[in-house]
């Protein structure tokens, strides 16, 4: 780890934090309270700024590459797409019934999402798939993402169980160390792979 590696790690941080307590401070506008679509619309923009930087976080193991920002713009629109759930069960594209539901949407259900996230990843992995595992990853880290901001109004939905509302500290905690932990086992995996294929050039010469 060089010094690059933290300086990346502090504006990383900061770049999560300020979106999160700005985004708040948007959210809490007079205007958004009056504008229902607004409001959603900008809360799920905040959604997706929050996945890609989430993505950046994993990807803060390596020098930052055009690849890595186009995999941190696909971890930012799925964790922007996961409140598409709200119009499914809705049966409506109308925000006003999708934001008025009776109970949460599927999609929000985090032990559901993170098992078939789990279950991708290693399907793919063993089949030797690289990209379709790190679409599992993808998602996994988007869904966190969007479970954890979510938590702050409404607790975390590990099923069968709801958590209290999460504090905003726990919230940028979670948030910073989860995406940190997936880079940390991703880079040890490829890691693995490198020191594989390295075995296996030797044993064929
Ligand atoms: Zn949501």
């Amino acid at each position: 780890m060089d010094l690059v590696f933290y300086i990346k790690q502090v504006l990383l941080f900061v770049c999560l934090l300020s979106v999160s307590r700005y985004g708040d401070k948007i959210l809490s506008l007079e205007a958004l309270h009056e504008n229902i679509s607004l409001r959603c619309i900008v809360d799920n923009v905040i959604h997706i700024c929050l996945g890609i930087i989430s993505w950046l976080i994993v990807s803060s193991y390596e020098t930052f590459s055009v690849a890595h920002v186009l995999q941190s713009l696909l971890c930012g629109l799925i964790a922007g797409s996961i409140d598409l759930d709200h119009f499914l069960m809705a049966k409506s594209l109308k925000f006003k019934d999708a934001i008025n539901l009776s109970s949460r949407p599927p999609f929000h259900n985090t032990t559901l999402m993170a098992m078939l996230a789990i279950l991708l990843i290693s399907l793919m992995h063993f089949k030797g798939n690289e990209l379709c595992e790190y679409i599992g990853w993808y998602i996994l880290v988007a869904t966190i993402s969007h479970h954890l901001r979510d938590a702050l109004r409404r607790g975390l939905w590990i099923w069968p169980w709801t958590t209290k509302p999460l504090h905003f500290i726990s919230y940028l905690i979670l948030s910073y160390l989860f995406p940190l932990a997936v880079g940390f086992m991703l880079r040890i995996n490829k890691r693995i792979i490198f020191v594989k294929v390295k075995t296996f050039d030797v044993i064929q010469v």
